[in-house]
């Protein structure tokens, strides 16, 4: 699948056309059972879409803020920590920004 294709997400999800319903254990025998479960079935795979576009649009957002700090302050002001435990791993990141100063990890979440 295209990467590049966008997904309408900005009124989509509103736009849902699934909804569950409350009483199918009243209601399943005028229920079109097999229908009903086919829209479920695009409901998760076009919710799952929508997971998959967000979390590459947070990677966006985290980009544009680590280039915001720097438009703001310079440059990335880096500082130290090691992670709480006996073997905690020590990692450098803006504390501005947050950026972290070694792998393009972002650690604001
Ligand atoms: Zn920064």
């Amino acid at each position: 699948m295209d990467k590049k294709r966008k997904l309408n997400t900005s009124n989509n999800y509103d736009n849902q056309k699934f909804r569950v319903n409350e009483n199918i254990q009243e209601d399943y025998k005028d229920v079109d059972l097999e229908k009903y479960k086919r829209a479920a079935n695009e409901e998760i795979y076009y919710l799952s879409e929508k997971v998959k576009f967000l979390r590459e649009h947070i990677k966006e957002i985290n980009k544009l803020i680590a280039k915001k700090c720097i438009d703001k302050n310079g440059k990335h002001e880096w500082k130290s920590e090691r992670e709480e435990g006996l073997y905690g791993e020590r990692y450098t990141f803006c504390k501005h920004c947050k950026v972290d100063a070694y792998d393009n990890r972002y650690l604001h979440y």
